[in-house]
């Protein structure tokens, strides 16, 4: 959107508005908002829904629940080591329950013999009654006033709480009157959306899951509808776009495939005459691989990247991390030594010196060299090419549309391969993507150990230590996965900064490393790497690990609040054990007590199929599950997701493509408000 036609209340500072100080101006920043806009655009990640009042009786335990109850007997106070104990017996009618405070020897003047009063709290069976710990208080008449209602979790940082956040927001909505709408009303009509602005609102404050859901749709819609549009754009783009490179059928890369230890799978060859014809065809490729974790994708990468050699082409991949493409650097330069193939590999990665990166770029620029493996971010540098004819991108789980950008801007129009680890299936990847090129390696080489599962409440933690204990006394190593990453970000959620403290007491004189998100780049490199040169022992990480890292002596990964994820996201996590020699596991910790949430896991204890399970998250999510967690910044979308709205995604697809039918480059007056949209920055997106 374009700023003269913003609302002038949006682009204001949040420190505009009441109550935000220096202080909390500078940890909303932390959470990326600068603007009153940014703050709108903030949404909820979870929502509190302060349910009706229950009987005692039918409490069920692992549910949060209220409950209007009297105190029974007396209170019972008991130090026990460094904690404050606080129980007593509370009744309703129906039936007795326990209520017990920890650290909070307060609450004992806050509850008076004779009174009812609501207490809120997740409930729990403990001997033959049931019992809520640390449950919230309120008078009757203060919980009527809210229950019914969804109040809104925002992820936070520390020192920045959710009440402070909920009434900035809402001064923020009443501070803005509106938001553009830039939807033609048509479309809004016909697809039943809500307004914008609406949408945007509601999505901080709806009244009912109703309303929730409308407005959850129109913002999912916005996201889905943007990227069908850019990816029809491109394709388009594509479709003029000429081969500028003449490759002809390569001696060594069909040698290479006859000398490699193992043989490649059925999927692996079909791909590699699919990339073979892309190359020599008339056209650029862009073709994206879709390979589940281990399925063989790093071959197709060499393949190509040699094929490209021989024909006297320079060819690039790019990483994720650096560790990942330093390991790649050292495989490829194992493979052209053991081979005596023509293709000579660099490595360009931000961590080298000023000195060794000139070095490498003169012999880029001279072509001495024709296999260039980095990170993204240095391949984007001022890097001359000589005659750069193939760009891979590898574990990036979006499609080369940045890339290709940064390339035609340079004036080079390479071909590109890019290579992902998230299994969408089939069907949706290609609404998603029209027919644009995309490959699916859903067949796994042979011969591999399958991983154990196990899920489990969180009762099982100390036997999963002790069991970690014992694989890292057989030299192997472990993760250990938490949603959060400091307290205070949501309740009741594991966070690596805490976890890892409790979990070196538990496992005194093993090397325990953390990872997280808002870690420095150079950090996150750091400990990655030692964690895979054998340094750390246990890594207590968040979903940041999923990307890249590729460690085959990993033998174990627990997963914390397991029930909290995706299954798509939950295998990707998985994948990152079970890539060597030694039998690996998976531990799901689940904390809910929930049947679904069960069940749900139960697939994963039963399948180590991506595309499988992929299927049945599609299958089992409905369109009442809230956000659940999920790594910002990697995927395409902040409030769609792809299993969820798949329903959504073929709607928005079908509306797409009839609305470039009648109006290919969107030049009507009703789109001009779209053509912004998907007009400007048509490269700058991060696609799935
Ligand atoms: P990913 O698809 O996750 O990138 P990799 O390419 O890293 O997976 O492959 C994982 C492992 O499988 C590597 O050690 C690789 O050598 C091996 N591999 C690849 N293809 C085959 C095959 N056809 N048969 C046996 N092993 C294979
Ligand atoms: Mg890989």
């Amino acid at each position: 959107m374009t700023e003269k036609r913003k609302n002038p209340s949006l682009i204001e500072n949040v420190s505009s508005l009441k109550g935000v100080g220096e202080k909390s101006s500078a940890l909303f920043e932390k959470c990326g908002i600068r603007t009153v806009e940014d703050l709108l655009l903030y949404f909820p990640r979870d929502y509190d829904i302060c349910e009706p009042i229950k009987n005692v009786s039918d409490l069920v335990p692992g549910e949060v629940s209220a409950v209007r109850v009297c105190l029974v007997g007396n209170m019972v106070f008991r130090p026990v080591r460094n904690l404050k104990i606080l129980t007593f017996k509370a009744a309703d009618v129906s039936g007795e329950m326990t209520i017990t405070y920890f650290n909070m020897p307060y609450m004992r003047n806050n509850i008076k013999p004779g009174n009812y009063y609501v207490f809120r709290g997740l409930v729990q069976k403990k001997g033959s009654l049931m019992c809520m710990e640390q449950p919230k208080l309120f008078k009757y008449e203060d919980y009527l006033e809210i229950m019914g209602s969804m109040q809104p979790k925002y992820p936070l940082v520390k020192g920045l709480s959710n009440q402070l956040f909920i009434k900035t927001v809402s001064q923020a909505i009443m501070s803005t009157p509106y938001l553009e709408e830039f939807l033609p009303s048509t479309m809004k009509r016909e697809m039943d959306l809500m307004d914008y602005s609406e949408a945007v609102r509601k999505i901080h404050f709806p009244a009912s899951m109703d309303e929730y859901l409308l407005a959850r749709r129109r913002l999912a819609f916005n996201e889905i509808l943007e990227f069908i549009l850019k990816i029809r754009f491109l394709k388009r783009e594509e479709e003029e776009s000429i081969n500028d490179f003449s490759y002809t059928e390569g001696k060594e890369s069909e040698g290479l495939i006859e000398s490699l230890p193992y043989k490649l799978t059925g999927k692996q060859l079909q791909i590699w005459n699919d990339i073979k014809a892309d190359l020599m065809g008339k056209h650029v490729m862009n073709r994206l691989i879709q390979g589940d974790v281990g399925s063989g994708k790093t071959i197709l990468a060499f393949l190509s990247l040699l094929f490209t050699a021989e024909n006297g082409y320079q060819g690039a991949i790019m990483a994720p991390t650096e560790v990942l493409a330093r390991q790649h650097y050292e495989s490829f330069c194992e493979m052209a030594e053991e081979y005596k193939l023509s293709i000579k590999p660099i490595l360009l990665i931000g961590s080298m010196t000023a000195k060794q990166k000139r070095e490498a770029y003169e012999l880029i620029a001279s072509g001495e060299v024709n296999c260039i493996v980095g990170t993204n971010a240095l391949i984007q540098e001022k890097v001359n090419y000589n005659n750069l004819a193939l760009v891979i991108t590898d574990e990036q789980h979006r499609f080369g549309v940045k890339q290709r950008g940064m390339l035609s801007e340079k004036g080079v129009n390479a071909h590109i391969l890019s290579m992902s680890a998230t299994p969408i299936p089939r069907t949706l990847a290609i609404i998603l993507y029209g027919d644009l090129h995309v490959s699916i390696l859903d067949e796994m080489p042979g011969g591999r150990i399958p991983i154990k599962n196990c899920v489990v409440g969180t009762k099982y933690r100390p036997t999963a230590y002790k069991f970690m204990r014992d694989e890292v006394n057989k030299g192997h190593q472990c993760y250990v996965i938490c949603p959060m990453i400091e307290e205070g970000e949501l309740d009741g959620l594991e966070n690596v900064m805490d976890y890892a403290a409790n979990l070196k007491k538990a496992l005194p004189g093993i090397k325990i490393g953390i990872l997280h998100g808002k870690m420095k780049p150079s950090e996150k490199e750091e400990i990655m790497s030692s964690f895979a040169d054998g340094d750390i022992q246990i890594l207590v990480s968040t979903t940041v690990i999923e990307v890249g890292i590729n460690v085959p002596n990993a033998t174990v990964m627990m997963i914390e609040n397991s029930e909290r994820f995706g299954l798509a996201q939950l295998h990707q996590l998985r994948g990152r054990v079970g890539r060597g020699k030694d039998q690996s596991y998976c531990i799901f910790i689940n904390t809910s007590g929930r049947e679904e949430a069960k069940e749900r896991l139960e697939i994963m204890n039963h399948s180590n199929d991506g595309f499988k399970i992929a299927e049945e998250d599609l299958k089992q999510r409905g369109p009442g599950d809230l956000f659940g967690i999920r790594q910002s910044g990697e995927m395409a979308f902040h409030v769609a997701d792809i299993y969820q709205d798949a329903k959504l995604i073929r709607e928005a697809a079908e509306y797409a493509d009839r609305l470039l039918a009648d109006d290919p480059d969107l030049v009507m007056s009703e789109n001009a408000r779209l053509k912004e949209l998907t007009g400007s920055n048509l490269f700058d997106f991060t696609a799935l």
